[in-house]
């Protein structure tokens, strides 16, 4: 992840070096060089537009420094643009201030929701808190087992509609995901739970029924985050379905999830520039412990590596 994108940008700023002063051609030649890195990694071209535009007047701008060479200074530049692209500072989740914190999680289906779940349960727990998962995943086929399955590996306790419930149960009063999610909601308030993750329905694209449902599950549980999980390798469709959850839902935060793939690393770039939210997990593995708090500044230092 990454790699070709940070090798790119390296050999860049590597003809610079030795420069004592930088013309406007030497900037526009390299800020030509960072467009066709970042379109390469598949960065959405709005995005790299807005990017280099910044990096070409900083750059063009920027004051001689006694302490920085030209390359140094660009360099600079783009670790600073990069950092607030991806979100600025870490971000932390925010939690409630009485009562459990809420935590939904949205993506499409196969984005890496229900794994996270197991992820961050078993990470908060770490962390000294008690959380609790829902199952509202009542679309696909398996998915309440597979929620309460990782439940059981990251010993964390999962509420379903009943054990094992499957699609084929959907009709059932019992099967609906907003009300699952509100009674999962309050059973986590009276056993004391102080944090509560809800896992709800993604689909294979973007659809209105999905939206509207997750829309009325964010409405009936008032979340204090709702986690938009992001699968790094869909490259350019990203950030379309990331506009489309972000105009459904309004999440707050994002999670990059197959971070470990050989993403090229633009659909994450794209999709926190695009909606402003922060990045603030990634996932790297199928492993429960596959998981990382994000952290924009340690990101934009391994891209320029
Ligand atoms: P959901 O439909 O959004 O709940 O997605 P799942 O959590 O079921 O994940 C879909 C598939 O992606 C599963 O096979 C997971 O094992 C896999 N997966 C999830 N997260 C990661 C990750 O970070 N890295 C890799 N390599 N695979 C992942």
């Amino acid at each position: 992840m990454f790699n070709s994108l940070s090798d790119r940008l390296t050999a860049t700023f590597k003809n610079l070096r030795g420069k004592g002063r930088l013309t406007e051609a030497d900037v526009d030649a390299t800020v030509r060089e960072i467009r066709r890195a970042l379109l390469d990694a598949d960065v959405a071209v709005p995005v790299v537009r807005e990017f280099t535009g910044r990096v070409r007047e900083r750059a063009l701008g920027a004051e001689v420094s006694g302490a920085l060479n030209p390359s140094q200074q660009i360099v600079k530049i783009v670790n600073e643009e990069l950092v607030e692209i991806l979100g600025g500072e870490t971000r932390r989740i925010r939690l409630a201030k009485s009562g459990p914190t809420i935590i939904m999680l949205a993506g499409l289906q196969g984005a890496g929701k229900t794994t996270l779940a197991g992820k961050l349960s078993k990470w908060l727990k770490s962390q000294g808190h008690s959380p609790m998962l829902v199952a509202c995943d009542l679309q696909r086929p398996n998915a309440v087992t597979q929620l309460q399955i990782v439940g059981q590996r990251a010993k964390v306790p999962v509420f379903a509609p009943h054990p094992g419930a499957t699609y084929t149960e959907l009709e059932h009063p019992a099967g609906d995901p907003v009300e699952v999610a509100r009674a999962g909601v309050e059973e986590a308030r009276q056993k004391l739970h102080d944090i509560v993750i809800v896992d709800t329905a993604g689909r294979l694209g973007v659809d209105a029924d999905m939206m509207e449902q997750a829309r009325q599950i964010r409405r009936a549980i008032v979340p204090n985050e709702v986690l938009f999980v992001i699968d790094s390798m869909i490259g350019q469709d990203a950030v379309n379905t990331a506009l489309a959850f972000d105009e459904g839902v309004n999440f707050t935060g994002i999670v990059l999830s197959k971070l470990d793939g050989d993403a090229r690393g633009g659909a994450a770039l794209s999709v926190a520039s695009v909606t402003g939210k922060p990045v603030m997990f990634a996932s790297t593995g199928e492993g429960l412990d596959d998981f990382e708090l994000f952290h924009p500044d340690r990101m934009a230092s391994r891209i320029l590596d």
